[in-house]
Parts: C-alpha cells; structure tokens; sequence
C-alpha cells in the first residue's frame, strides 16, 4: 500500500533529507515514524502525501505511482489520505462541524449527504455534542479529536499524522492514541510520527527509526510473556 523505493530528497539549498530510503506499509498497519529532531521525518511524511517529490527513487501509495500522477489523478490520490497534525489547524472561524464539512465540500459530496458524514465523524472521536462549538471553546484534546475527524469523514485509506500529540499532555495523548487505534481497528492504515517512547513500550506497534536521512531501525517490541 506504501512503497518507497531507493527515495533520496535532497531540497534546493542542498540539504539532503533523505538518502536511499528502502520501506513497505502494508494495508491496515500501524506504524510509529520516530527519530531526532531534523532526522527526515517530516520530509517522509510529504513524501507520501505527495507534498514533496523525490529526488531520485520511487513512492507508490495506494496504488499510484506518485511521479506519474498528474491533473485529476492528484485529487483522487489526495482523497485517500487523510492529514492530521501537532497545532491541529483547525479554521478559528468555524464551528467543529463546519470544519469537518468543509472537507467534505472540498470534494464536491453531495450536500444532502454531508451531514450523516460529518456527524458519524464526530461520532467516531467522540464529539458528536459539541458540532456547534468553535474550536476556542474546546480542550487541546477535542480540538484534535475535530482533526481528527475531520481527516477520517472522507474515508481516506491511510491517515498520517504528523506529531498529533505533541501538544498534549500525557493523558489526553493517550486518549487521542486510542482514537487512532479505533480507526486502525477498522482497516485503516495510520502512520504516525511521535516522540514518544511510551507508545512504543506500550503499545508495541511497528517502529521505523529515522537518524539522519536513513532507516536506523525498522522492528517491533516483542510481546514479552512470563
Ligand atoms: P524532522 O521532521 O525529523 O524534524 P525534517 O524532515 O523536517 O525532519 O527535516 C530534515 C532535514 O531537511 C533538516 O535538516 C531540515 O532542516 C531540512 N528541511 C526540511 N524541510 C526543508 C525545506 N523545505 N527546505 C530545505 N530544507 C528542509
């Protein structure tokens, strides 16, 4: 479902990013993208989401072979990811159900099924009850639960969320961790960078370690049994 084959990015000023990255994620996996500061992440992330091009090598995601896709193509690949990140980018000025239409309006569905959409969207994180409210009025938590949503109502095949718990504290990531769970738990597959180790200990899902530009490690945490 993803593929990146011998990737190298190097930017314009000369920095290189990535340097001949090898990986596979397949359908309905949870993997954890971790490393340092500078390390690529981000710079993979985009990769993926087709925000970035390589600069050698190849990325298939969902099937398309990003260097070949051009004109609609892009917008059809762009429906099955669905984007979530650390500051949540909400649009201050609309409530949490408009931030999710909006998504929804941006591919053109139908009006008259929107509304079902969104608030099964909202249902599924949990704030089904607080459509109306703008995102001022919530918590760090339930804004990125309105994230959240807002990157699942178009039913995208893969979610990437880049540090979605950065802001947060230790509880409310956790909380936010098992929305993500929950989705995954229903096919979809979710990539996720994060700094945070406990994730790892805990939850024992897929690691790719970056350092560097490269793979440092790419492993699982055994289920330890007594
Ligand atoms: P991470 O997400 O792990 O912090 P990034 O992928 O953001 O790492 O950055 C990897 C390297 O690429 C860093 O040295 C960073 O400064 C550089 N970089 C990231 N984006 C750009 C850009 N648009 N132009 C030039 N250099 C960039």
């Amino acid at each position: 479902m993803i593929q990146f084959q011998g990737v190298t990015k190097i930017y314009p000023n000369g920095v290189n990013a990535l340097n001949d990255i090898n990986f596979q994620i397949s359908k309905g996996e949870f993997v954890l993208i971790m490393g340092e500061s500078g390390a690529g992440k981000s710079t993979l992330n985009k990769l993926i989401t087709k925000e970035e091009r390589p600069t050698s090598g190849e990325v298939y995601v969902n099937g398309f072979n990003l260097s070949n896709l051009k004109g609609k193509k892009i917008s059809l690949f762009r429906r099955s990811i669905g984007m979530v990140f650390q500051e949540f980018r909400l649009l201050s000025k609309m409530t949490v159900y408009e931030n999710v239409a909006f998504a929804q309006e941006a591919i053109g569905v139908p009006i008259e099924r929107i509304e079902d959409n969104v608030y099964l969207a909202l249902k599924k994180v949990g704030l089904r009850d607080k459509a109306s409210y703008f995102p001022k009025e919530l918590s760090g938590g339930e804004q990125q639960r309105v994230a959240i949503a807002r990157a699942i109502v178009n039913n995208p095949a893969i979610i990437v969320a880049d540090e979605p718990t950065g802001n947060l504290d230790t509880k409310t990531a956790w909380e936010i961790m098992s929305v993500f769970e929950e989705i995954n738990r229903h096919g979809t597959t979710v990539i996720m960078t994060t700094h945070n180790k406990e994730f790892v200990k805990q939850t024992k899902k897929r690691v790719l370690l970056i350092d560097n530009g490269s793979i440092l490690r790419d492993y699982k945490r055994k289920v330890l049994t007594s």
